[in-house]
C-alpha cells in the first residue's frame, strides 16, 4: 500500500498536491472550530420596502482562525458539507442564533413590541436538511431554548428543487407546523423547477444579489426581477431583494413592489451588540 501511495504521489499535480494538503488541514481545523469557540454569527438586517422598518436578521457564520484571521463561509461551508461536518456545525449555529433571539427577548432595553414579533433568517444547507435528524434537530433547538418556531425563517437555496418533491414537502410542512418561515434564496440562479415551486409551502423568494446588483444597467436583469416579482404575487409570496447597495437600485425595487430590502446600503453583516441597535433605532 505505501509503494502504491508513492506511486500515486509521482503521477500527483504538484499544485494540486498543495491545494489538497491545504484543504485537509482546513477540514482538520474546522472540526475543532466548533469545540474551541471559533465560529460566530453576524447579524445582517433586513428592512420594509414600505415602513423601512426592521422586519428580521438573517445570521450569517463568520469563522475565526487562529492564524488566518477570518475565512468566509463560502470558504467553508463546502467543506464542512462534504465531511459532514455541517451537521454539528449547525446544531451550533442554531443553538447559538436561539439563545441570542432569548437573550434580545429578555433585555428591558429592546421594545416588546419588536422583539415579539423579530424573526432571524439561518441558512440551512441542503446537505443537513436531508438527514434523517435534521427535524429531530430542530426539536431539539426549539425545546432546549424554549424559542418558539415563529421567531425562525429557513434561508434554503433553490438547488433543493432537484430533489425529490414528495420527500421536500413533508419536511418543509414539518417546520410550517412549528411556524418555522421557509423562504427559496438565490432565485433565479439555478435549476427552476417552477412547476414544484406551487407545491412547496413555503413563505418567500429571495432575488440573488446578481440580478439586484445589474438590474439598473441591465434591461435584461431588471426583467428577470420583474418576472420574479410577478411569480411571487402570483403564487401569494413575499419578496425579497438581497445585495441593495445603491438608492437607485432600493427605489426601483420599490416601484416593482418587493416587500423586504437587505442590502450594505442599509447594513453590514455585523456582531450582535452592534445588530442589536437596530431594535431601538427609529426607522430609516
Ligand atoms: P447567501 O445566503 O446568499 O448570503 C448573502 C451574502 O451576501 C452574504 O455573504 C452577505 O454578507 C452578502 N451581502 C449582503 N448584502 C450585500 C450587498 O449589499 N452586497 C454584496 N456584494 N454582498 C452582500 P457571506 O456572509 O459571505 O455568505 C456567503 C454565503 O455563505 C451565503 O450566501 C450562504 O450561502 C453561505 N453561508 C453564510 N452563512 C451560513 C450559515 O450559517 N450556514 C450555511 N449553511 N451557509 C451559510
Ligand atoms: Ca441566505
Ligand atoms: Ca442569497
Ligand atoms: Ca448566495
Amino acid at each position: 500500500a505505501k509503494e502504491k501511495g508513492r506511486a500515486c504521489y509521482e503521477i500527483f499535480d504538484p499544485t494540486m498536491h498543495v491545494q489538497a494538503l491545504a484543504r485537509l488541514e482546513l477540514e482538520s481545523n474546522l472540526r475543532h472550530a466548533i469545540e474551541q469557540n471559533q465560529l460566530f454569527m453576524c447579524y445582517q438586517p433586513i428592512i420594509s420596502f414600505k415602513t423601512h422598518q426592521l422586519k428580521s436578521f438573517e445570521a450569517l457564520i463568520r469563522w475565526q482562525h487562529p492564524q488566518r484571521g477570518i475565512i468566509s463561509p463560502a470558504e467553508f461551508i463546502p467543506v464542512a458539507e462534504e465531511t459532514q461536518l455541517i451537521v454539528p456545525m449547525s446544531l451550533w449555529l442554531m443553538k447559538d442564533v436561539a439563545g441570542q433571539i432569548k437573550a434580545w427577548q429578555q433585555d428591558p432595553a429592546f421594545p416588546r413590541e419588536i422583539t415579539e414579533s423579530l424573526r432571524v433568517s439561518i441558512n440551512i444547507s441542503v446537505v443537513h436538511l436531508q438527514q434523517k435528524q435534521f427535524i429531530e434537530q430542530v426539536d431539539q433547538v426549539l425545546q432546549e431554548t424554549g424559542v418558539s418556531g415563529k421567531h425562525f425563517i429557513f434561508e434554503i437555496t433553490e438547488s433543493i428543487l432537484i430533489q425529490n418533491v414528495e420527500d421536500i414537502i413533508q419536511i418543509f410542512r414539518c417546520l410550517r407546523d412549528r411556524a418555522i418561515d421557509i423562504t427559496i434564496d438565490d432565485f433565479g440562479t439555478g435549476y427552476s423547477s417552477l412547476s414544484y415551486l406551487c407545491d412547496l409551502p413555503i413563505t418567500s423568494l429571495k432575488i440573488d444579489k446578481s440580478f439586484v446588483g445589474r438590474m439598473i444597467q441591465s434591461s435584461q436583469n431588471r426583467r428577470v426581477v420583474e418576472t420574479i416579482l410577478s411569480l411571487t404575487q402570483q403564487l401569494e409570496l413575499f419578496s425579497v431583494a438581497e445585495g441593495i447597495e445603491t438608492i437607485e437600485q432600493f427605489n426601483l425595487l420599490k416601484t416593482l413592489g418587493c416587500h423586504y430590502a437587505q442590502g450594505y446600503l442599509f447594513g453590514r453583516p455585523v456582531r450582535s451588540p452592534i445588530a442589536s441597535q437596530w431594535l431601538t433605532h427609529a426607522p430609516l
